[in-house]
């Protein structure tokens, strides 16, 4: 049967949610600017929550949410050759934490990790999979990790085909979207729009759930699935009309539809693992849906 995540969002004030954000000018944050500035840049942007995620570095969020008022998750970056942040745990499980150098076998400690953020009631996001090259996070590596709950879909550039693979072998992880801010320049290229009651546990719940969406600008209407039919609307929040580029992808990251229009329609064929869309318009801004998926088929790896 198939599964529309949004089946229960809409009725829901969406949250604005960005989960990797280096701030702090001390060693292991590759940021440039203090914490305090970094997170009045946010709240100023309209965000409710957010991390600190800083490389292989915890940073204790408790004493900044209070000053903020933004809600602030713990977490780290996982960095070595690859890199993953680890939301919702303080608990950093970086071999040799203070070297990024590769490691002879990336699995074995990175899988801890996850498992490590997945104990603690958290949300391991894979980062930035074709960066700094393409498929940096390669289809051996990705094969062989498990039980990641999520991926960067947009950091800077693209990350669907690396989502497309994992979904493609039966494996349900959602998409996020993250600025990954180091510099200003940064701030706010994409974030994740949450539908969740404003506290720490609805949005992670909502998370896991898949009850959200990536964008780099557009805001996600609406999303059914009556019967065989998904119908998908959205907008630009800043331009009173505009005219999208929708983008129907199914497994193994097939264009099943593409039309250009305010709002579009796809119809199940059968057959079709997962169908999830890719929305454009003309100035470049995006938005990636999760997936509508057939639960005989993904799931949640356990
Ligand atoms: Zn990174
Ligand atoms: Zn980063």
């Amino acid at each position: 049967m198939f599964v529309n995540p949004y089946k229960d969002c809409f009725e829901k004030k969406p949250l604005k949610c960005t989960f990797h954000t280096h701030a702090g000018t001390g060693p292991g944050t590759c940021g440039a600017y203090g914490i305090d500035d970094v997170l009045a840049l946010y709240k100023e942007l309209g965000f409710d929550s957010l991390c600190i995620s800083n490389h292989n570095l915890y940073t204790d969020p408790a004493e900044y949410e209070k000053k903020h008022g933004i809600l602030l998750f713990p977490g780290y970056e996982y960095t070595k050759w690859e890199h993953m942040v680890c939301l919702g745990t303080d608990k950093v499980l970086v071999p040799h934490p203070e070297t990024m150098a590769p490691l002879e076998d990336p699995v074995t400690p990175y899988q801890a990790a996850i498992d490590g953020c997945n104990a603690d009631g958290g949300f391991p996001i894979l980062c930035h999979p074709n960066w700094p090259v393409e498929w940096a996070l390669s289809k051996g590596f990705l094969s062989s990790v498990h039980r990641m709950r999520a991926i960067e879909a947009h950091n800077g550039s693209c990350g669907s085909n690396a989502w497309d693979h994992v979904l493609s072998g039966g494996r349900l992880i959602w998409g996020v979207g993250s600025d990954d801010f180091h510099r200003w320049w940064n701030l706010a290229r994409s974030w994740n729009v949450v539908y969740a009651d404003r506290d720490k546990p609805s949005i992670m719940a909502a998370l896991k759930a898949g009850a959200f969406y990536a964008s780099t600008g557009l805001a996600l209407q609406g999303l059914t699935l009556d019967s065989d039919k998904i119908s998908v609307e959205v907008i630009n929040p800043n331009d009173y009309r505009d005219e999208f580029n929708f983008k129907f992808f199914g497994a193994d990251g097939r264009l099943l539809k593409e039309v250009n229009e305010e709002t579009a329609t796809y119809r199940l064929k059968g057959g079709e693992k997962y169908v999830r869309v890719e929305v454009m318009n003309n100035a470049g801004r995006k938005l990636y849906t999760q997936p509508v998926y057939d639960d005989e088929y993904l799931s949640i790896e356990e």
